[in-house]
């Protein structure tokens, strides 16, 4: 299961085990009970402070750990594919090396009085998963009181179906939904208490460029600020931005393929090396022009002397009935996160643009059956993905369809399209609908910059906007294409223009 490579690697982290770990096993006949009985047999061997136990768990196959002082994480299925790195981390965890997290946090996590048991139904191939699953295993091994449990939908097919989750990660707490999608150790323990924890932004100090936004665009302009030696910091809602939802990438110059997550990772490392302040997890709503220029967030206020308005784009909505309504029931964005949800069913993709055919493609060998609908009279995907989505036997194509709603009881039963030809309602059952119609600029929340009927701010060739001391770079102007390195080239725009008018004012 686990090839000689990763083995010798395993074996290495394995050494740094400070005391046993007792890894409880729940098995029965089925073929997952063998082949996790193997995969913990394969760990087994690498490390004589692991030690087995079989005891009856709550779900079957899963395996609990626990230490002398820890106990509380649970695997439900076999943590292999994105969820490994979180399987190795809850060993070494449990087995007395200390989590990397700072210690306010840390003291917030040991102060929790009541009993927490936490539930995330994740899949294997969803890299938004591990950051929940990794955040709530720290919890538990932090404090006696949380516990929790990874579920790996595509095994526990009947539990998921019960509950009608059709994204992941979904985490559960006490029994009620908690959260559906990512969320960070901070905001699990902001939702928990209900009170945030006081950031203090109005000591900070006035910055010379702030730039809104932690995605490529933000990440460079920061450094080409920082560069400059003038004091520059980061204010996101989330770093790493579109980037962090996207699985292979190959068309970085100079890196012949990397992966999302990883490439922000070096990114955030490069932001570290100039000691950029990167102030993550707050939410810009409004900015007022003058001198200095002030950001309104969530959490406070912030001032500069200039802005970079960086905030990147979203997915773009249809605007049908049911679109909202069966978000996570059935409607869906990812195919790499939720696509394993819908194994064997019948799946609707709306789109046949770049990202519709590649969801198309990515779906078309794990569920029965593949719609495509394109209100357009032909598919405008890339030839190459075409003819690649010609060799599935089992993907319809209906173009020239406008969606009409999303229907069914508690989840997505049907989809509804008219033919724009015939004018003819047609309805199909699909169990899953994956909106790839596009997406919008995040710039709802700016009033006073101009804007194109788009909603992208308009720059010019220097990244400035039409006021004086604000700058924008990246999906959410005017730039004709979105794409990583032109996005990383317009903030470096935007952050020599700005410097530049720093430096005449
Ligand atoms: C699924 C997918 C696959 C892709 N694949 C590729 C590829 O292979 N190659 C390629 O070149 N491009 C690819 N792209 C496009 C690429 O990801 C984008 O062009 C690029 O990320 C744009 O960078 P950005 O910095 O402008 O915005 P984003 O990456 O969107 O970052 C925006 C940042 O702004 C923050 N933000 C937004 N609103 C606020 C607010 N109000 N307050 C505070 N912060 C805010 C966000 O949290 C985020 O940190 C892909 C995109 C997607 C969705």
């Amino acid at each position: 299961m686990l090839d000689s490579n990763l083995k010798n690697q395993v074996k290495d982290y394995l050494q740094l085990l400070e005391k046993e770990v007792v890894i409880s096993i729940s098995l029965d006949d089925s073929e997952e009970s063998k082949s996790l009985k193997e995969f913990i047999d394969e760990l087994l061997k690498l490390s004589d402070k692991l030690k087995l136990e079989n005891k009856k768990l709550k779900f079957t196959p899963s395996f609990s750990l626990s230490s002398e002082d820890v106990e509380g994480i649970t695997f439900a299925g076999i943590p292999l594919g994105h969820e490994f790195e979180s399987f190795i981390l809850a060993v070494l965890q449990v087995g007395g090396r200390a989590p990397k997290l700072d210690e306010e946090t840390k003291n917030r996590i040991k102060s929790i009085e009541e009993d927490l048991n936490f539930e995330t139904i994740i899949s294997l191939s969803c890299h938004n998963c591990p950051e929940v699953v990794q955040g709530l295993n720290i919890m538990s091994v932090l404090n006696p009181k949380i516990k929790h449990s990874m579920i790996d939908g595509a095994v526990f097919r009947e539990y998921v179906d019960e509950l009608g989750i059709l994204a992941v990660p979904t985490t559960y707490l006490n029994g009620e939904v908690f959260n559906s999608g990512k969320i960070s150790i901070d905001e699990i323990l902001d939702k928990i208490s209900d009170e945030k924890v006081d950031l203090e932004l109005e000591k900070k100090p006035l910055y010379d460029m702030l730039v809104v936004g932690g995605g490529p665009a933000g990440a460079t302009a920061a450094i080409y600020g920082a560069r400059k030696g003038i004091k520059t910091a980061i204010v996101a809602k989330e770093f790493g931005g579109q980037v962090k939802e996207t699985l292979g990438i190959e068309n970085i110059t100079g890196l012949v393929y990397t992966e999302g997550p990883k490439f922000m990772e070096e990114v955030k490392k490069h932001l570290d090396k100039y000691n950029v302040e990167v102030m993550d997890k707050i939410l810009v709503t409004d900015i007022v022009e003058g001198s200095p220029i002030k950001l309104i967030t969530d959490r406070g206020e912030l001032s500069a002397k200039t802005i970079i308005i960086a905030t990147g784009a979203k997915w773009r909505l249809i605007g049908v009935p049911g679109e909202i309504e069966f978000r996570n029931k059935g409607v869906a964005y990812c195919t790499h996160c939720d696509g394993p949800l819908f194994k064997n069913k019948k799946v609707t993709v709306i789109g046949g643009g770049n990202s519709g055919i590649e969801a198309a493609v990515d779906m078309a060998s794990i569920a029965s059956e593949v719609l495509v609908l394109e209100f357009l009279p032909e598919l405008k995907a890339d030839l190459v993905l075409q003819e690649k989505l010609k060799e599935f036997k089992n993907v319809k194509v209906v173009t020239n369809a406008e969606t009409q709603g999303l229907y069914g009881e508690k989840v997505l039963e049907k989809i509804s399209y008219k033919d724009r030809i015939s004018g003819e309602i047609v309805e199909e059952k699909t169990d899953g609908c994956f909106i790839q119609v596009g997406l919008v600029p995040m710039t709802e929340w700016i009033n006073k910059i101009e804007k194109n009927p788009r909603g992208e701010i308009i720059v010019d060739n220097a990244g400035a906007t039409n006021i004086e001391g604000i700058y924008g770079a990246g999906d959410c102007t005017n730039s004709a294409f979105k794409q990583i390195v032109i996005a990383e080239g317009s903030g470096a725009t935007a952050a020599l223009g700005a410097y530049n008018y720093l430096m005449t004012k």
